[in-house]
């Protein structure tokens, strides 16, 4: 295997450049600072540059129709609002640098970036195209169409989000997630002088966060959680409105279409209360297939070269390699390694930094 092993001080210079600009979602002005960064580093490797809607930018490097590019899929946005760093600043303690979005996923910018200039203008065939979201803690509303839309024409698509918390494993598979909003009405009247004439929103509610839980199948990975709930007016009237909101968690594409019929098909025992349901599955499920068993295969084979056992697992909590695995073979958690992710003691882990970003140069200059 050929490569130098990846410069940690350069490495972590990069990350602090990055992660001391406070860039929550939505916020576009911290977000386009982190992103200028980045397309000013692909502009150095000569990348071709692209804005588009909503403010995701995508970076290419050696496409030119050839054959399918490699898609690479990255996000600028935190979960952490400014003022965070005040409370958090970055600090290195042993071999853990801490700090908001430094794991999640900042410190998968930079590696990738390092991935990218160490293979030396040698692109692979088809190129690489990287694609930078804005939005991808809030659900990737502005930028799943062109997430979608790169990974139709890429023949791959390389997630550089976190490997597992505290591990080498690579994510093979995410759950889908989705949420549900019930909207219960009824009819308000007296409780002491007339609950006969009343039909309780808030009875039928409690009907529903039963009927909902009832349709978790954990064992096929599929969970519901009422997380929500809200309603009525007075104690002494009967409620004539109730609204929940669900969370919803599933392994496969069959199960959450289960979950969404029986949910519409769901009526109170009361026929006077009505029940209206918005809301459904946003991120669909990642499911661990064929195509991408064989990617991470070769990603274990080329972490062996390199001296550490490669492991997989499939998450519960969702990514922007949801879009893509249907559309294409995904690979995701080449990020850098760490734990913390939304979490008070996010961090990287600097020993093991290095070697994860070279299994992404190989894995970019072999696949
Ligand atoms: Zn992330």
């Amino acid at each position: 295997m050929t490569g130098m092993t990846p410069d940690l001080g350069a490495l972590q210079a990069d990350l602090r450049r990055l992660a001391e600009i406070e860039s929550p979602s939505g916020d576009r002005e911290g977000i386009e600072r982190v992103m200028d960064i980045v397309e000013g580093w692909a502009r150095d490797l000569g990348a071709q540059v692209t804005h588009l809607s909503g403010g995701t930018r995508t970076f290419e490097l050696g496409v030119d129709g050839a054959a399918p590019p490699l898609l690479v899929l990255t996000h600028a946005d935190t979960v952490w609002p400014r003022g965070t760093l005040e409370q958090m600043p970055l600090r290195v303690d042993g071999e853990r640098l801490y700090g908001p979005g430094t794991y999640d996923m900042k410190a998968g910018i930079v590696g990738l970036i390092h991935a990218l200039r160490a293979l030396e203008l040698q692109w692979p065939r088809g190129g690489v195209r990287v694609l930078l979201s804005p939005d991808e803690e809030t659900g990737s509303e502005s930028s799943r169409a062109h997430i979608e839309a790169a990974a139709r024409t890429s023949r791959a698509a390389l997630v550089v989000e976190p490997p597992v918390a505290d591990t080498h494993a690579l994510k093979t598979g995410r759950k889908g997630t989705g949420t549900f909003t019930l909207t219960l009405t009824g009819i308000a009247s007296h409780a002491g002088n007339k609950p006969e004439e009343g039909a309780s929103a808030i009875g039928a509610g409690a009907e529903a966060v039963l009927a909902l839980h009832a349709l978790a199948r954990p064992e096929a990975g599929t969970t519901v959680s009422v997380g929500l709930i809200s309603g009525g007016s007075a104690v002494n009237v009967i409620p004539a409105h109730c609204t929940l909101h669900a969370d919803l968690r599933v392994s496969t594409l069959a199960e959450a279409e289960r979950v969404e019929a029986a949910v519409l098909a769901w009526r109170p025992k009361d026929p006077r209360v009505t029940v209206e349901v918005s809301g459904g599955l946003n991120r669909p499920p990642f499911e661990e297939g064929p195509a991408t068993l064989v990617l991470y295969e070769q990603a274990r084979g080329v972490a062996q070269t390199l001296g550490f056992e490669l492991g997989r697992a499939v998450v519960g909590g969702g990514s922007d390699g949801n879009f893509t695995a249907p559309l294409t073979p995904t690979l995701d958690g080449l990020g850098a390694p760490g734990d913390g992710a939304h979490a008070a003691h996010e961090h990287v882990r600097l020993d093991r930094w290095p070697s994860h970003v070279q299994l992404l140069t190989e894995l970019l200059r072999t696949f």
